[in-house]
């Protein structure tokens, strides 16, 4: 039922802000997602930041406004690992939808492999510690650590 509330509560937000094309690109990925490999739900914040990541490589001229959020978040300092843990009963506030998202490009940025082993090893059944660390080498902390310093070098740089 969790599935069915959230993805009520994507096409009421989304459909306030975007086109059905970017509503399609959303969902279209949640639903490829859910289905791929086995049926094992990925972290809130995985799935989300997907579904963005593939709504902005559908209209590039999304991907400056997400940033901005995740520009805000990370000059603060403000914590992120709330977002990492958050279940998908609770929901996401839609600035931390565009923190999820800058938190995908930067996996992706970082290695497509990585990425692509890292949401086997989630498949899999492993837990986001064991699967992160598995892929990259990586604490949830240094996920966080490391994702800061992404968006306030990379993203402030503009590219
Ligand atoms: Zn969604």
């Amino acid at each position: 039922m969790d599935a069915v509330w959230q993805g009520v509560n994507d096409v009421v937000r989304l459909a306030f802000r975007a086109s059905d094309q970017e509503l399609f690109a959303h969902e279209g990925t949640h639903a490829f997602f859910q289905l791929y490999k086995k049926p094992v739900d990925l972290p809130l914040w995985l799935h989300e930041g997907l579904a963005e990541f593939m709504t902005v490589v559908n209209d590039k001229g999304l991907r400056s406004q997400k940033q901005s959020w995740a520009k805000v978040y990370a000059q603060r300092g403000t914590p992120i690992g709330g977002i990492l843990t958050r279940q998908a009963a609770q929901g996401l506030q839609y600035p931390e939808y565009n923190v999820s998202y800058t938190l995908v490009d930067f996996l992706v940025a970082a290695g497509r492999a990585k990425f692509k082993k890292f949401v086997d090893n989630l498949k899999d059944g492993k837990d986001q510690e064991t699967a992160l660390k598995d892929a990259y080498g990586w604490t949830l902390d240094d996920l966080q650590r490391r994702w800061r310093v992404y968006v306030n070098k990379v993203l402030a740089r503009g590219n």
